[in-house]
Formats: structure tokens, C-alpha cells, sequence
């Protein structure tokens, strides 16, 4: 499912010092290519005008990019009133599907097979009388659809810590997680859950691509003196990728674009590691290849 893996195998750069080696797994994933995709279509053929209900990925450059070619963003169902409405991958809450329905758009569903997955297994187990608890970030949009896929009643934790025992204690608790959670994180709260649910039901809905991505970096950040984490800052896969990287190499940095690199980052390193979040498109990992290396050239007369 994830095409993209194999076009970016782990590699050395340049013959000579510094190294710089890109990530076995980085960049656009299934998802967001399949979305992409679906959003190229729609402005190619749709007859009205094209909208994407939040921005389509999390990546401005992206966004700014489909805007350009006719795809506008729109913050709310509201705000579109003709034409063809994309549901953004990150899903969004079944209610906002509905009502673009009613007010008589083209509803084109770009929405992740893997966080549609989520969504599913949110509904089954709300009819099932469960109550549910998402894991994730509060305020991210794909928590917010899951939120609403899962019911009023839902719980959004985002790690173990904020699991109130009052809340799940006896009973039926179902777990669904954000796509871009680690296994980790999975774990902590399966475990705070265990003495205090009646029954606990858990479906692991992080996504492979997240879990090769993050598994990659972090080989990664073993080897290297620095690493360059290329994606948007509101990226959660990509800003989790940094805080990982951070944790082996504290000397990790997070950038949208190649134009923010520093030359005192990668100062004196022998390697560098560059890995980039499921919505950064090649042509920004290349570029920042490019820079690095341009700035590790030695100055003229050196
Ligand atoms: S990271 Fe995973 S869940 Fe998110 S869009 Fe990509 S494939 Fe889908």
C-alpha cells in the first residue's frame, strides 16, 4: 500500500564529508498520495467550482500549490455553496458530510482508507455500548472526525496520564487511536486501562506507514550527528517524527522548507540524517538534500 517506501531506500549522498543519508522511509504515504490524486481529479473534471474542507494535507506548500491550480480551502461547509466539496484525508466528523449533502455539493471523499478503518471501528464499538476512547491530540482534525464517529461520550486521551480512573472504571472501554500515534503510547494507556476497565477492547489503528516512517527515523537518528526533519509544522506524523529523532539525536530540527537550514546545525557533523513526514512531497526532500549539501561545500581557497 504504500508505494512511496521503495523510490526512497536509505542512501549515502556525495563521496564525502559530511554524509548526508536520507531515511529507508520518507515522505508521501498511501494516503496523501491517493488524496492528491483524488483532488487533481476533481479540479480536472468536476463542472463548478472545487473546494477541500481544511487543507487537503498537512503541508502548506502542497496546499498553496492545489489553490493555484483551482482547488480554494474551505474552513467550513458553509463556506461552500456549489460544486464539489473534498473531505480532507485526516476524515472529518459524519455530521460535516451530511450537511454538504444537503446544501446539494458533489461530495468527493478523500479521506485515508486507514483512518477511515479508525472511524469504523469508533462507530461499532459506540453501538456496541462501548465507551470510547480515542488517543490522540485533542485539537487534530482527525480526532475531531473520530470524536464524531465515536459519540458525544467519547474520551479523547492523549497519553496515559490523562486517562481519569472515575471515568473508565468497570466498564466497557474500546480504544482507537489516532493514525500517527507510536506503538509506545498505544501500550502506556492499554496498560493504565487494564486494572480499571470491566473489559477493554483495542484496535490498533495506527497506520503502517506511520510505524515505518517512525521505525526508519529512528534508525536513523542512531547514525547520524543531525537530523533534518522535513514537513509541516502542523503535520502531526511529522512533528512526531522530530520529537522522536530528538529523543536519540537532540541535535534534530524541524523545517517546512529548505530555505530554513542553518549552517551552525550541521556544523562539524561527519553525518547527516534527513527524513520527511507522510505529507512532505519529494521535491522538498531533494531540495533539502541540495541545501545541505551546498552548505557543507567547503568556501572557496579552504
Ligand atoms: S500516514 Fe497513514 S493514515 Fe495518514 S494519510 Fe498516510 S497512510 Fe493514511
Amino acid at each position: 500500500m504504500d508505494d512511496q517506501d521503495d523510490t526512497l531506500r536509505s542512501r549515502a549522498r556525495g563521496g564525502g564529508c559530511p554524509q548526508i543519508v536520507v531515511a529507508r522511509h520518507a515522505g508521501y504515504c498511501y494516503g496523501v498520495e491517493r488524496a492528491l490524486r483524488l483532488t487533481e481529479e476533481a479540479v480536472r473534471t468536476a463542472e463548478g467550482p472545487v473546494a477541500t474542507l481544511g487543507p487537503i494535507i498537512h503541508n502548506p506548500t502542497v496546499v498553496r500549490r492545489l489553490e493555484e491550480r483551482g482547488a480554494r480551502m474551505v474552513e467550513d461547509v458553509a463556506h461552500a455553496s456549489e460544486g464539489t466539496l473534498v473531505v480532507r484525508t485526516h476524515g472529518v466528523p459524519p455530521e460535516a458530510v451530511g450537511e454538504a449533502r444537503r446544501r446539494g455539493l458533489h461530495v468527493v471523499d478523500a479521506t485515508c482508507p486507514f483512518v477511515a478503518v479508525a472511524q469504523r471501528k469508533a462507530a461499532e464499538l459506540r453501538e456496541a455500548g462501548y465507551l470510547v476512547v480515542i488517543l490522540g491530540e485533542r485539537d487534530h482534525p482527525e480526532v475531531v472526525g473520530l470524536q464524531g464517529f465515536a459519540g458525544p461520550e467519547a474520551v479523547v486521551v492523549e497519553d496515559a496520564d490523562g486517562l481519569r480512573p472515575s471515568l473508565v472504571c468497570g466498564r466497557r472501554v474500546g480504544v482507537v487511536v489516532q493514525t500517527t500515534q507510536s506503538r509506545e503510547h498505544l501500550a502506556d494507556v492499554v496498560a493504565a486501562l487494564a486494572p480499571l476497565a470491566r473489559e477493554t477492547l483495542v484496535f490498533n489503528t495506527i497506520c503502517d506507514a506511520t510505524e515505518k516512517r517512525q521505525t526508519a527515523a529512528c534508525e536513523l537518528a542512531g547514525q547520524v550527528d543531525a537530523v533534518v526533519v522535513v514537513g509541516g509544522r502542523n503535520s502531526a506524523n511529522t512533528a512526531r517524527l522530530a520529537k522522536l529523532c530528538r529523543e536519540i539525536e537532540p541535535r534534530t530540527f524541524h523545517i517546512e522548507t529548505a530555505a530554513e537550514l542553518r549552517p551552525e546545525w550541521v556544523r562539524g557533523c561527519r553525518r547527516i540524517g534527513v527524513t520527511a513526514g507522510a505529507s512532505t512531497p519529494e521535491d522538498e526532500i531533494e531540495a533539502t538534500i541540495r541545501a545541505l549539501e551546498r552548505l557543507c561545500e567547503p568556501a572557496a581557497g579552504e
